[in-house]
């Protein structure tokens, strides 16, 4: 662990939201962490040189290799995630994939949840069988499927989301990773983007890597893109190292940006909880909807699970409107306050129709082969007030033509 962040991790994860990774001596005496604005990194002379690359000093020397406040960002994640490091990329996706790309070499095997973000799912399905890597889905939270799926000697990774997408599953993660540590050479990665390290820390739990999309909640404001790993130092090293090949780094003023969000994530996160939890219990009793998807109602298949893994159950809430894709078309075109866009995790509230934005180009019998209904709609809660979010999704459902009214 590094020094920074292992005194750090003692202490109580708000402070180590404001604290953790940032250099206490700064130019001029700044409070705040300062972007670092450049692609290089002057040295002295020969000895300087020297020292560098001999491995005698830590320093910077070119910028796809590493810069001091994307370093700072990446110190503050693994002091929230409990790890020994992290490394930040320019998106989740460059996270995943250079992760992915360290690890695998033809010949090799991988595991998914079938219900994997549907880009991780097209990196694996479509990209690494071009480098004869296979993979096999297995559906979520059956782990004698997994159990099942893995090849001794051939399995080198099990990949898995917690909670997922749209319908927010949870992963049973200590038997998941009991089950995946049975088998010698086989690692896990959790992506933990809908939890983050407020409600979930998937390394406790048994993981050995963490995901997490930072444009969703660790950025948390809807105005930037990153992407980070956490996990013991060697892996996270030896990713690092590929991040300078492939060249999938994260800027600095997106690394201050994401500084600046996650001293805010333990407040911001804890009222999307609470607003989740409040708005869900109401969805589930409106005349309108059919069916409400969130971990925190005991209707939730998983509800267990998560109540035993999770310390709140996240900001984002999938339900079916009745009356199919007309009617929930009508609701999301008439709610005031959350707007009509994808991705999740923000200050704002976003909605969305997985069935006319994340799944348009399939057919509507293609979509129900992958349990997307028609009628579904996807709400990421912000910080607004909740009982003034709850008022605009009861007006929305109000202005539902035929609607009868109770
Ligand atoms: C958004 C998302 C990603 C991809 O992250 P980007 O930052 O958009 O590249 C990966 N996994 C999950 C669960 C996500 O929600």
């Amino acid at each position: 662990m590094s020094k920074d962040a292992g005194s750090k991790a003692r202490s109580a994860f708000g402070t180590r939201t404001v604290h953790s990774g940032e250099a206490r001596r700064r130019p001029s005496n700044a409070v705040t962490e300062p972007i670092v604005c450049t692609a290089t990194y002057a040295f002295s002379g020969r000895a300087e040189l020297a020292d560098h690359f001999e491995g005698r000093i830590e320093r910077e020397e070119y910028g796809r290799y590493g810069n001091p406040t994307v370093r700072a960002a990446e110190q503050k994640i693994a002091a929230l995630d409990g790890a020994e490091d992290a490394v930040l990329f320019g998106s989740g996706m460059a996270a995943i994939s250079t992760t992915l790309l360290a690890f695998l070499k033809a010949g090799q095997h991988v595991v998914m949840t079938s219900d994997c973000y549907r880009r991780t799912r097209q990196l694996v399905a479509s990209y690494l069988e071009r480098f004869e890597v296979e993979a096999t889905l297995v559906p979520p939270g059956d782990v004698a499927a997994l159990e099942a799926a893995i090849r001794d000697g051939e399995t080198r990774l099990v990949i898995t989301e917690s909670p997922t997408n749209p319908y927010l599953r949870v992963a049973d993660l200590p038997a998941v990773a009991e089950t995946v540590h049975r088998h010698r050479g086989v690692k896990l990665i959790v992506d933990s983007t809908f939890a983050t390290p407020v409600n979930q820390r998937p390394l406790e739990l048994g993981a050995d890597l963490v995901v997490h999309s930072c444009t969703k909640y660790l950025g948390g404001h809807n105005d930037l893109l990153a992407g980070s790993l956490s996990g013991g130092a060697g892996v996270v090293s030896a990713i690092r190292d590929l991040r300078g090949v492939l060249g999938t780094l994260l800027d600095p003023h997106s690394a201050y940006l994401l500084i600046r969000g996650l001293k805010t994530l333990e407040l911001r996160v804890l009222r999307q909880n609470a607003s989740a939890q409040k708005i869900a219990e109401w969805l589930e009793e409106h005349p309108m909807v059919e069916r409400v998807f969130y971990p925190g109602l005991a209707s939730h298949p998983d509800h267990a699970v998560a109540s035993a893994q999770m310390t709140g159950f996240g900001g984002v809430i999938s339900f079916i409107v009745k009356g199919g894709l007309d009617a929930a078309s009508r609701f999301v075109d008439g709610v005031k306050i959350p707007l009509i866009a994808p991705s999740l995790g923000g200050v704002e509230s976003l909605i969305e129709q997985p069935a006319i934005m994340s799944f348009y180009e399939l057919t509507t019998e293609e979509r129900r082969a992958i349990g997307i209904e028609e009628g579904l709609v996807r709400l990421s809660l912000g910080v607004e007030d909740a009982d003034e979010l709850l008022a605009d999704l009861g007006q929305a459902f109000d202005g539902i033509p035929g609607r009868s009214t109770p």
